[in-house]
Formats: C-alpha cells, structure tokens, sequence
C-alpha cells in the first residue's frame, strides 16, 4: 500500500500480509516461532541479513500487520506494537535515554505516566521537570544541558487542554531534544503529530484503536533511525504485543473512521447541550467556540474528538449524583469505547494528586469526565439529566 490512499482506505486495508490460503481477511498467527529452510537461512535471519520471522517476542505476522497498519496512518516510517500504551512509553525511554538525562513532561498527562516517570524511571536516574501543556515557553524555560526528550498529551486527561504541538516541537529541536506526542485522544484520524514536528507518537491501541474494550495494546511510532532503540528494548526485554491483541487491533482499525467521525458529531453535540444547562457551570470540549484553545484544537485537530469534561454546579456531591443516577453510561475510567464512559477524575484516576495538585492543576471536585460512545445523544442526555434534575 503506498501514502497515495486516504486514511479511511488505509484504516481497512493497509499491512494486509495473506499466506500460502490467500484468506481474504488478516489471519491470526499463533505461533511462538518460526522454522527455517536450513542452517544458513537461520543464521541470515538472526543476523538481519535476510528479513522474515525468528521467534513471536520481537516478530510475528499479525502484529506486523497492525504495526505497518498503524504507521501508514500516522505517516511514520515505522511502528513498533507493545503489549499496552504504558509498556510504549516506558520502552520509548528505556529505548532513547540513559541515567542522567533529563524529561521535560506536560503536568497534564495520564496518571500511570507520571507514576512511571517520578517513582519508577527516577529510580534509574532519569529525572523529569512538569510543565503547563498550554505555555511553550515555560518548555523552554524547563530545558536543562541533559534535557533529551519533551513529552505531552494533547488534547489532555480530563481537561482537554490543547498544546501547539509546532511551536514545542520546534522549541524542542532548537534544544536538540524529541518530542514525544501521545496521541491516543485523537488517534491518527483526527491528528498527526508527526506532521507538526513531533519525532515520537504514542498510542495506547487500549482506547480508539480497539475502540470496543476489549483487549490492550500499545504502540511507538516515529523515525527509522530513532525507532532502533525502541525496537531493541522490545526484542531484548519482551514487552510485546500478542498476536490475538494484534488481530483484534487490526479489525478494531478498520471502523476506525466512521467511529471517530461518530464519536466527535456526538460529544459536539452533547457538549452543546450541557453548556446550556443550567446546573452545569463550564464545559470543556475542544470542539466548542469557549474553549479557551478552541481555534488552535481546530488548527490541529479533524474534529474536537469523542471526550466532554464538565463542571456540576455543587462541587463533589452534585458530581456524584449525576454520576449515580445514571442508567445507561457505564461508570469505569476507561475511554474510547462504542459505550458511552462516565468518570469523576478527583476521585479515581486523579486520586492520586494531593488537593493543591489537583486545584493547580484545574481539576474540581464538580468535574465529570465523558468519554462520548455511539449511542443515541437523545439517551445520553436524558440519562444525564435524571442527575442533574435533582442537584
Ligand atoms: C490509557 C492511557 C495510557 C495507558 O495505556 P494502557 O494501554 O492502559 O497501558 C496512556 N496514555 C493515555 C493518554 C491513556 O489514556
């Protein structure tokens, strides 16, 4: 498959490898390794002189097809797939840096990440500054002599706070640093980093890519030369994806567009509404006029994406009673799934942020996360008002 195809094509039909059957769908291989014709074709395909499969930790068809799926989407020259999104991300930095380097992060990035960065990646010397997602020069403020990598989600985990991905990347490169961009909110239909300048993009394959919850997955995408280390780091520690993950990933891909097309026309239109409601005091939702980087989301972005984060008038115990008195949405952290999702950050999957962190960081004690699925809007809306109606 060559660039020339647009992305509604390539989600369906890009890294379709067939075997010997010729079967028209991608079969699923599942196999832990793969026999040779003779000595000499094992010895030239463990030295790489000769391309093809050895053994499933770092090769197997299935995930080879989600890979070149996945990068033909984002337009990267390669794709390496990881048995979760945290599993990409700690083998970008196991994979690019060493003890003694330096990580400039968004402050508004998944829970796990910070975790990961803090507690685990400062335990082997690698050090990381927080930052405002919405300040490029408080990136450039941050940059230390052993600065190598700049890291953001955007749009952002519950606020939906958008970065200018161009200006930090190129704030970035004048510091001979990476960009790392996580792009699992838009996923590649509605934005690519790689395009702005970043140098790494990030899924967790968990949330859009799969988009119906069932199995995780990660990925790391970006340049030849930079990718040798990641793929290093998951040939020799093992890290991978399986080939069922790879194979439901794949079909996942191929709805990829219509879902997300779907996903954003209905939290548009659910953001819409609540910002008209009277027990809601802010919407935040980069598709609508008030977001305060609405035209650089729409700059950036296809579409303001498939999560509306809102604000109850009543703080905690109005969040909860809308949260409780719903019937339909399904209350779980998780995002990017057909079924609508429903969250209170403060008290789950930002718990974990004293009180001061969590104000500095914007996110009340009224906020409500919604990862909008494809349900009917009508029942979405009703489902909400039952709570709101009595706060
Ligand atoms: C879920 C998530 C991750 C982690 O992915 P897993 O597949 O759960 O390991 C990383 N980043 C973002 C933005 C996420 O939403």
């Amino acid at each position: 498959m060559n660039d020339n195809f647009d992305p509604d094509t390539l989600a369906v039909r890009a890294g379709t490898l067939r075997s010997q059957f010729q079967e028209h769908s991608e079969a699923m291989f599942l196999t832990s390794s793969f026999v040779f014709g003779s000595a000499a074709e094992a010895a030239a395909r463990f030295s790489g002189a000769e391309p093809g499969n050895i053994y499933a930790r770092f090769t197997n068809p299935s995930v080879t097809m989600f890979e070149t799926r996945l990068a033909a989407l984002e337009g990267a020259e390669r794709c390496i797939a990881f048995a979760s999104g945290m599993a990409a991300i700690l083998a970008t930095v196991m994979g690019l840096l060493k003890a003694g380097e330096h990580i400039v992060a968004s402050r508004s990035i998944f829970g796990s990440t910070v975790q990961l960065f803090n507690n685990i990646l400062g335990r082997f010397g690698v050090t990381t500054s927080f930052v405002p997602p919405t300040e490029p020069e408080a990136w450039r403020r941050a940059v230390q002599p052993n600065t190598k990598l700049f890291f953001l989600e955007s749009p952002s985990n519950p606020l939906t706070e958008v970065s200018d991905i161009r200006a930090i990347a190129d704030i970035a490169h004048a510091a001979g640093v990476w960009l790392a961009v996580d792009n699992c909110f838009c996923s590649p239909i509605l934005q690519r980093p790689l395009e702005m300048g970043a140098d790494i993009v990030i899924h967790s394959a968990t949330k859009y890519l799969d988009g119906q919850g069932r199995v995780l997955g990660g990925a790391v995408l970006g340049g030849k030369a930079l990718m040798e280390g990641v793929y290093t780091f998951l040939r020799t520690a093992g890290p991978t994806l399986s080939a069922f993950n790879a194979w439901v990933l794949l079909k996942g891909m191929e709805t990829l567009p219509i879902r997300m097309a779907a996903h954003s026309s209905n939290a548009l239109e659910l953001a819409t509404w609540l910002e008209a409601h009277p027990k809601v005091s802010r919407v935040l939702y980069p598709g609508l006029p008030s977001h305060p980087q609405h035209e650089l989301a729409m700059a950036q972005q296809k579409t303001g994406g498939g999560i509306v984060a809102f604000e109850a008038v009543g703080g905690k115990a109005a969040a909860w009673t809308v949260i409780d008195q719903t019937r339909l949405l399904s209350i779980t952290a998780n995002l990017g799934d057909t079924r609508t999702t429903i969250t209170h950050p403060a008290s789950t999957t930002h718990s974990r942020m004293t009180p001061e962190q969590r104000a500095d960081a914007g996110i009340g004690d009224g906020l409500i996360r919604i990862a909008v699925g494809l349900e009917s809007v009508e029942d979405l809306k009703r489902d909400l008002e039952r709570g709101l109606a009595l706060i």
